[in-house]
């Protein structure tokens, strides 16, 4: 009989390293197996050290079948999605089509570019269906904390999937673009063998916030500091950004972007019209001297307290931005990256210590909101889709655990919800059924860069 297996090449209870190979093995023809790969993101070593040391997925299972790839796709532009692409194709060495939103593919396409990878990401647009070898593929644009988001369904010869990334059903995005919830149902009318989603919300009731709640939190702010504010977030947070030059114009500030990755998203943001730059408020790094503080804002790289990130540099007092008593450090980034919160506790150790004003979330104000949905927008796309098995992505056992109680409260079967161990991975057959006799152990990559 035709199966079709699904392998987590970062594991299945895993928030980031996020590479997944939808393997189809059709019964007698061995040698005509095909692989779809959605997405190759990089990961956070899990230990306790004063610093963000960065894994990617082991792709030794796609290394043996590397002529089997029909294709990759990616759903966004975070890290954990795209960050590991250049390791990945170098160590993979052979050539298969990328496709990616026109967003994501600009922000990959640097990562190639940067790794003199000469391939080239082609461009999905919402609405177009994409075939590469036996599956076919629909992307459906999501929300989430970064625009050019998509879900993909994917048909296969033995039946169909949806690829539910990360994401949340925002319903005020600040951009405008809603989520295509009538294309999730038209999209479903088919029936749906298996649905993949994002679980890291499912401990939370109720909906996720806006992105737009935060406007105010950045005026208000902004408006208190008596210097400079220094503002971090992942540099490809396009929406808080936005938010945090509209701020700042409104009092007057100029603002100069600090770091590598924050003016290479800021500007692939701003040719897409995502950011709008105003030239005039925009300062040169060199010559922050020259503004007065409090009439300066910095977006600075770095709140995940990455190793050699500008922020981790200036905190150490080893940048040429030195810290002031007067100045304002406003923390707008998540509140759970497995693998970051020793470094980003350190990190805020080391500002207030040089007695700048810290802001951050454990102090009570809502300064981040999560770009993943809580338990209604799961339960919502579980609605939507009506799949017959659920497969919880993206979060750790907690919250695997949390989003099998929510599908079990909506009438789902323990056997229709799928909750794999460590290096087990589902086995999907033609006639519906599923196993999970298929091992596989992992050893993460540390990617030295
Ligand atoms: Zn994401």
């Amino acid at each position: 009989m035709n199966k079709l297996r699904i392998v987590a090449l970062g594991d299945f209870a895993s928030v980031t390293s996020n590479l997944f190979a939808y393997h189809f093995l059709p019964d007698g023809k061995e040698n005509n197996d095909q692989i779809l790969l959605v997405d190759c993101g990089l990961g956070f070593v899990q230990d306790d050290t004063p610093e963000t040391k960065l894994v990617g997925p082991d792709v030794d299972y796609l290394v043996k079948r590397k002529n089997k790839i029909a294709g990759l796709v990616l759903t966004h532009g975070h890290e954990d999605h795209i960050g590991a692409l250049p390791e990945v194709l170098i160590q993979l060495g052979v050539n298969f089509p990328i496709w990616a939103s026109k967003l994501t593919a600009a922000m990959a396409q640097i990562k190639l570019d940067e790794a003199r990878i000469s391939q080239k990401i082609k461009i999905l647009a919402p609405g177009q269906s994409l075939s590469l070898g036996g599956f076919k593929l629909y992307p459906i644009g999501v929300t989430h904390s970064l625009p050019g988001t998509f879900h993909f369904l994917i048909e296969t010869p033995i039946g169909s999937f949806y690829h539910g990334t990360d994401f949340k059903f925002d319903l005020n995005p600040p951009d405008g673009i809603f989520s295509e919830l009538g294309e999730i149902a038209r999209l479903s009318r088919k029936p749906v063998l298996a649905l993949l989603s994002d679980c890291l919300g499912a401990e939370k009731k109720g909906y996720s916030p806006s992105e737009t709640i935060l406007n105010e939190m950045f005026d208000q702010e902004i408006k208190k500091a008596k210097g400079r504010v220094f503002i971090t977030a992942i540099s490809s947070n396009f929406y808080r950004w936005q938010q945090a030059l509209k701020a700042s114009a409104e009092y007057g500030r100029k603002v100069a972007l600090i770091g590598y990755s924050i003016r290479k998203n800021v500007k692939i943001a701003s040719e897409q019209g995502y950011v709008q730059l105003n030239r005039k408020q925009l300062v040169d790094d060199r010559k922050i001297k020259n503004i007065p503080d409090n009439k300066l804002t910095l977006l600075i790289a770095g709140g995940m307290a990455q190793v050699g990130s500008s922020l981790a540099k200036v905190a150490a007092g080893k940048h040429k931005i030195k810290v002031k008593k007067t100045d304002k450090f406003i923390f707008s980034s998540p509140d759970y990256i497995p693998g970051t919160s020793a470094a980003i506790n350190n990190l805020i150790n080391n500002l207030v210590e040089q007695g700048a004003e810290v802001v951050y979330e454990d102090l009570g104000e809502e300064l981040h909101v999560s770009g993943h949905g809580s338990r209604q927008e799961l339960a919502l796309l579980i609605n939507l889709v009506s799949a017959k098995y659920l497969l919880p992505i993206g979060g750790e056992w907690r919250h695997r655990r949390q989003y099998g109680l929510l599908a079990s409260q909506m009438g789902y079967l323990p056997n229709q919800i799928l909750l794999p161990k460590a290096g087990a991975f589902p086995t999907f057959w033609e006639n519906g059924q599923v196993d999970f006799n298929f091992q596989l152990g992992l050893n993460p990559k540390p990617l030295n860069r």
